[in-house]
């Protein structure tokens, strides 16, 4: 199942964010592709802030994982650009951070390939000159659940 939505501006990413995390209603590990700066960490503030995080949501650049202890949710946030071997994974103990009331939003996956799990949801964003192009794409029964939450 596929879905895409034109995104004018960096408040549009933070609103589809935010309709996602209201969409949210199980454990889910989200892919987030695309180059520098076409809105990954910006799409992954709406998650963040709509599942109850009151503050900013930054890329946790350096320390690969930004966890979110939320209401009902925790949310781990990975930011795997810096990574340089997947292997580096297993140091963080990755495995700790995918489970029962756990919500994974992780830019740059390619390059944790092979340590990380299937995504339920990918989501691409390409540059439309000023604009964005977001492309989700449900990858298993609980990416489709969320898709179809969203669209309803
Ligand atoms: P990434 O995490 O993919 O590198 P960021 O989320 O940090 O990208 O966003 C980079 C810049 O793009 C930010 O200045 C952000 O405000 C802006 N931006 C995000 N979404 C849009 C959009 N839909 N249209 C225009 N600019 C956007
Ligand atoms: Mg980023």
């Amino acid at each position: 199942m596929n879905w895409q939505i034109e995104l004018a501006d960096s408040q549009a990413t933070v609103a589809l964010g935010r309709q996602i995390a209201q969409s949210i209603s199980e454990a889910l590990c989200i892919f987030l592709h695309g180059d520098l700066g076409a809105g990954k960490t910006t799409l992954t503030r709406g998650i963040v802030q709509g599942l109850g995080h009151q503050g900013n949501v930054k890329s946790p650049t350096y320390t690969l994982v930004e966890p979110y202890q939320l209401a009902n949710w925790q949310v781990n946030h990975f930011d795997l650009y810096r990574l340089a071997d997947p292997e580096e994974l297993e140091f963080i103990g990755i495995r700790d951070y995918f489970g029962p009331g756990q919500v994974a939003v992780i830019e740059w996956p390619e390059k944790g390939a092979g340590m990380l799990g299937k995504a339920d949801l990918t989501i691409t964003l390409t540059y439309q000159q000023e604009a964005r192009m977001a492309q989700c794409c449900a990858d298993t029964p609980a990416g489709e659940r969320l898709l179809n939450q969203l669209l309803s």
